[in-house]
């Protein structure tokens, strides 16, 4: 495996503007925001995927998310609300891969877009789909 460039920021040998940081994750800029202030929560032991972070890890990462939140909307950068997403995997649309969540701030006409084709499914269909997921669910370790 190459150099990882998150791994490369946490060790201090890459720069990065760092927003928060404890002793699981740290929060830093995306040197290409989708608008100003957007933030990568990483964590500080290299992962690829969500299914490799453990309990603790996750909830270090949900409170980074929870706190970064506030500080962007009280930090005068504009900041109407905050977008949450994390790419797992490459299909999702990972390009890094050591974990990491995105927090955009948004506001109107931010220019970011964020595109679905969404589909009704039927009930009896998304039921089969739940249980598809339980039964996942119930074999996982
Ligand atoms: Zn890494």
């Amino acid at each position: 495996m190459g150099a990882c460039i998150f791994c490369e920021i946490i060790a201090g040998r890459a720069e990065a503007s760092v927003v928060h940081d404890d002793d699981r994750v740290v929060a830093i800029l995306d040197r290409n925001p989708a608008t100003a202030g957007h933030v990568l929560v990483i964590p500080r032991v290299h992962m690829a995927g969500l299914a490799d972070a453990d309990d603790a890890t996750g909830t270090a990462i949900w409170r980074a998310a929870r706190l970064v939140s506030g500080a962007l909307r009280a930090s005068g950068l504009r900041c109407d609300g905050v977008r949450l997403s994390l790419a797992d995997g490459e299909a999702a649309g990972q390009d890094v891969f050591h974990l990491h969540l995105h927090l955009v701030p948004r506001y109107p006409g931010d220019g970011v877009v964020v595109t679905a084709d969404r589909k009704r499914r039927p009930r009896e269909v998304l039921d089969q789909d739940a249980a598809l997921i339980r039964q996942a669910l119930r074999a996982a370790p």
